[in-house]
């Protein structure tokens, strides 16, 4: 494999070539779409489509729309962090051409990173917590990052995922300076600016300038928090909404200023029991907490009825989204996404022993397409 050290990265237009490392401040992005051919994997992230949720539309007398985020390269809005994130290391010297990518990740930023590194030479070490979809850790694995499992403890614990990750970076830079870049999606502040600079001027551009909602949940932050600054900044009025899986603190902290968390969820990346930096003083009007039985039954609904096979996060967003139509009234736009694909949890969305197990509703289709196997067949 060659490696591409020398070779530009390109910004989201794809037309403006950059060297890894040059001290140029990663370029705004181009809200008009990349050219094809498209030179690298850097220039395919991002400018996703804006679906319109006919369904959620019809429910409530709004326009509801999605980004289909599902739809960037490595599956995920996560590539989107992973290029903020990577071009931020770059610009500030932090990682050297040919150099080691290191971080913590419930899977999607891990793929961003290792695919975005293969594309321009750097090589990943991924901390990841075990109790994450087979299907992520394969599809980690097989991005080229070298993947080590570790139990899944809560964050004030040393041998938490990010806190192993950014030991493991710090061990290797105590011997050899700027051999290893520790990306730190949780706080570093890139990864909202990014979506700032990015996710929210498209979304703004996508819906003609209509948006009056955008909800989504927060792993990381990132997301809601950059884009709710982009929305704010072109429209003050434009409502933004936190929607938070069972079992994370994030929607109390918001409605009462306490962290308390409970139930549980089988949703994945979403959800936190700590305020990160990138969720820090972001401009959220609303929050509410989404348990399992409403959400999953909607991702079950739009693949059955439109066609979009998507995650728990994003049923997640899609109950937000609804809950925050009900709130506004008809008439609204309302924004969300779709964060990645309902095949990266197949064994757990699409499984009905699964399902019922957790006391989550199980449609008639599904149950038809996996009937129980009579014993000893
Ligand atoms: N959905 C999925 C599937 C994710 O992997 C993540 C990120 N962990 C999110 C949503 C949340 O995004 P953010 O980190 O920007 O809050």
């Amino acid at each position: 494999m060659t490696t591409t050290t020398t070779q530009p990265i390109v910004t989201l237009d794809g037309q403006q070539p950059r060297q890894p490392g040059l001290p140029s401040a990663p370029t705004s992005p181009s809200e008009t779409h990349p050219t094809n051919p498209r030179p690298d994997l850097a220039a395919t992230v991002g400018h996703t489509p804006m679906l319109r949720l006919r369904e959620a539309s019809a429910l409530t007398g709004c326009e509801i729309l999605a980004k289909a985020e599902f739809l960037n390269p490595g599956g995920s809005i996560k590539d989107r962090t992973a290029l903020g994130l990577l071009l931020d290391a770059e610009h500030r010297g932090l990682l050297r051409p040919g150099g080691l990518i290191v971080e913590g990740t419930a899977g999607n930023t891990g793929i961003g990173l290792a695919l975005l590194g293969a594309s321009l030479g750097y090589r990943s070490v991924i901390f990841m917590p075990q109790t994450q979809s087979r299907e992520k850790i394969d599809a980690l694995r097989i991005s080229g990052a070298e993947v080590r499992l570790v139990p899944a403890v809560p964050y004030r614990d040393p041998d938490h995922y990010a806190h192993q990750a950014r030991r493991y970076a710090d061990e290797l830079n105590g011997v050899a300076p700027l051999s290893a870049w520790f990306a730190d999606q949780f706080d570093n502040t890139a990864n909202r600016d990014w979506h700032e600079a990015t996710t929210g001027p498209e979304i703004w551009q996508d819906a003609g300038g209509r948006v009056d909602g955008f909800v989504c949940a927060a792993g990381t932050g990132g997301t809601l928090a950059g884009v709710g600054r982009a929305l704010k900044a072109r429209n003050p009025a434009v409502c933004i909404a936190l929607a938070d899986p069972a079992g994370s603190a994030l929607a109390s902290y918001i409605n009462t200023g306490e962290l308390v968390a409970s139930g549980n969820s089988i949703s994945e990346g979403i959800g936190s029991s700590r305020i990160t930096a990138n969720f820090d003083g972001a401009p959220i009007d609303l929050a509410w907490s989404i348990p399992d039985d409403e959400s999953v039954p909607l991702t079950h609904q739009l693949l059955h009825q439109e066609g979009w096979c998507v995650g728990g996060s994003s049923g997640v967003n899609i109950a937000g989204a609804i809950r925050l139509a009900r709130k506004l009234g008809p008439g609204h736009t309302i924004v969300t996404v779709l964060a990645d694909a309902g095949t990266r949890y197949q064994a757990k969305l699409f499984n009905p022993p699964f399902l019922r197990e957790k006391g989550i509703p199980v449609p008639e289709w599904l149950a038809r397409a996996f009937p129980v196997e009579p014993a000893g067949t």
